[in-house]
C-alpha cells in the first residue's frame, strides 16, 4: 500500500522532465535517441557570465545570502525591468528563487486558497496545472487551436470567469506553442479585467529574448494592471543557464514579501554564487548577447518547419517566439501500422520514440491533447535526421 499523501498522489510527473528520462534510459541501452522534448537551449552560458562566477567563488560568495537574494542582484534586476521592459520596481518588490519554476510555486503557494481558481489559457507549460493543483487550486483551462495562432481572446477568458478566479497565469512567448500575444491584444484582455479587480496576472516571460517579433510587451506596463501583474522571469532561457537555477519576480510588494516568507522555510535562498552569475547577466547588453541564439533559433525554426509541412497531414502554425513548434497530429489518431495503433498524442510520441527513436512531449500535459512538442533547441544536424526518421515513421501508419 502507497504511503505518500493524497497531495502527491494527485500531482503528475513533469511530462517533459519523464520525457527527458526516458529519452536518457533508451540511450544508456546504447539507443542512439534525438531527443527534441527539454526545452533548455543547447548553447553554453556567455564566458564573461561564467567569470562573474569564478570570482565568485574566489571572493567567497559562499555563503547564505538574504532569502529574496543579494542586494546587488535585486539591484541588476530592477534596472532589467525598466531597461527591457519599463516596468518600475523597488528591490524589496524582486524575489529570486532556484529557478522561475519556484518562482511559481511560491506564488501558487502564496496565493491560492483551496478551491481558488486559476485560467489556463491552452496550450499552457506543464508545470502551470500541477503547481496549481500543490497548492490546492483548481486549474481552470481556456481553449485554444492552431487556426487562432493558440490565442485566447478577452471573451474567452471572461466566460470562466467565477468568484472563485484569482489568478489568471500565462507565458508570451508561450511554451509549448511559440505564441506571441501582441501588445494590442494584451490591452484587451486587461482592458476586460477591469471589472474584475480581484484577480492577479501571472505573466511569465522566461522566452522574452526568444522573439522573433521584436516586440515583447509585459502586461504589467498597462496602468490598470500594475499592482496586479507578478512579472516572472530568469536566467534559463534568454542566456543558457538553465543549471544555474535562478528565476525572479517583480510583484506587488505584499506579493513578493510573501513569496519571500515562504522561500525562508524551502529553500532559503538560491545559490550565491550563481545569484552572481545572474547578476552580470542582468546588467549586460540583453540584445548583443541574446543575438546569437536567437537568430540561430529562428533560422531552425524555419528549417523544421518546411521539414514538418511536407509530412502528410501535419499542421503547422508560425511560431514567433521561444525554439517550439506544436504541431497538430491528430490525422495520425485513429491509425495503425498493424501492431500498434496511435489513440491519442501519448501515443504517437510513444511510437515515435520506440520505434525512430525521437523523443517528442504529448500535447495532453500542455491542454491540447491534438498536438505535439518538439523542441529545436537541438544542432541542425539532429533536427534534420529527426524530421527525416518522424516522415519515415509516421508513413508506416495507415
Ligand atoms: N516558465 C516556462 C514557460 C518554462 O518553459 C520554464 C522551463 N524552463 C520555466 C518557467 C522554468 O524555468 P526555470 O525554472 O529553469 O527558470
Ligand atoms: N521548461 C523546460 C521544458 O518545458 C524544461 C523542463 C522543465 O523544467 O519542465 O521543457
Amino acid at each position: 500500500m502507497t504511503k505518500v499523501s493524497d497531495r502527491l498522489n494527485r500531482l503528475a510527473e513533469s511530462a517533459t522532465l519523464a520525457m527527458a528520462r526516458m529519452s536518457r534510459e533508451l540511450q544508456a541501452k546504447g539507443i542512439d535517441v534525438i531527443a527534441l522534448s527539454l526545452g533548455e537551449p543547447d548553447f553554453d552560458t556567455p564566458e564573461f557570465i561564467k567569470e562573474a562566477a569564478k570570482k565568485a567563488i574566489d571572493d567567497n560568495f559562499s555563503h547564505y545570502t538574504p532569502v529574496p537574494g543579494l542586494p546587488e542582484l535585486r539591484s541588476a534586476i530592477v534596472q532589467k525591468f525598466k531597461r527591457d521592459n519599463n516596468l518600475e520596481f523597488t528591490p524589496d518588490q524582486i524575489v529570486t528563487s532556484t529557478g522561475a519554476k519556484q518562482s511559481l510555486a511560491n506564488l501558487c503557494l502564496s496565493l491560492l486558497n483551496p478551491g481558488d481558481e486559476v485560467l489556463l489559457p491552452c496550450p499552457y507549460w506543464v508545470s502551470y496545472t500541477e503547481l496549481v493543483k500543490l497548492a490546492e487550486g483548481v486549474p481552470v483551462e481556456v481553449p485554444s487551436t492552431i487556426d487562432s495562432d493558440f490565442k485566447v481572446t478577452p471573451e474567452q477568458l471572461e466566460a470562466v470567469i467565477t468568484p472563485k478566479t484569482k489568478l489568471l497565469m500565462f507565458s508570451s512567448p508561450c511554451n509549448p506553442s511559440g505564441t506571441v500575444y501582441t501588445q494590442s491584444e494584451l490591452e484587451a484582455i486587461a482592458k476586460m479585467l477591469e471589472k474584475y479587480p480581484d484577480i492577479y496576472v501571472v505573466a511569465d516571460e522566461i522566452y522574452e529574448h526568444i522573439n522573433f517579433t521584436e516586440k515583447h510587451f509585459s502586461i504589467g506596463t498597462i496602468p490598470s494592471m500594475k499592482d496586479r501583474t507578478i512579472t516572472v522571469n530568469g536566467v534559463s532561457k534568454g542566456f543558457a543557464m538553465t543549471g544555474w537555477r535562478v528565476g525572479f519576480i517583480g510583484a506587488p510588494l505584499w506579493i513578493a514579501k510573501a513569496c519571500n516568507k515562504i522561500q525562508g522555510q524551502v529553500t532559503s535562498a538560491t545559490c550565491a554564487i550563481a545569484q552572481k552569475a545572474a547578476e552580470r547577466a542582468m546588467l549586460a547588453d540583453p540584445r548583443s548577447t541574446t543575438q546569437e541564439m536567437r537568430d540561430t533559433f529562428l533560422k531552425r525554426r524555419d528549417m523544421i518547419l518546411a521539414k514538418l509541412n511536407n509530412i502528410e497531414g501535419v499542421k503547422c502554425n508560425v511560431p514567433e517566439g521561444a525554439f517550439y513548434v506544436f504541431p497538430d497530429v491528430s490525422c495520425y489518431f485513429g491509425k495503425s501500422d498493424g501492431t500498434t495503433t496511435i489513440n491519442n498524442s501519448d501515443d504517437f510520441c510513444m511510437y515515435l520514440l520506440n520505434s525512430a527513436h525521437v523523443a517528442l512531449v504529448a500535447g495532453d500535459s500542455f491542454g491540447n491533447p491534438e498536438c505535439v512538442r518538439i523542441s529545436y533547441a537541438a544542432s541542425d544536424d539532429k533536427l534534420m535526421q529527426a524530421m527525416d526518421r518522424i516522415k519515415k515513421q509516421l508513413a508506416q501508419l495507415n
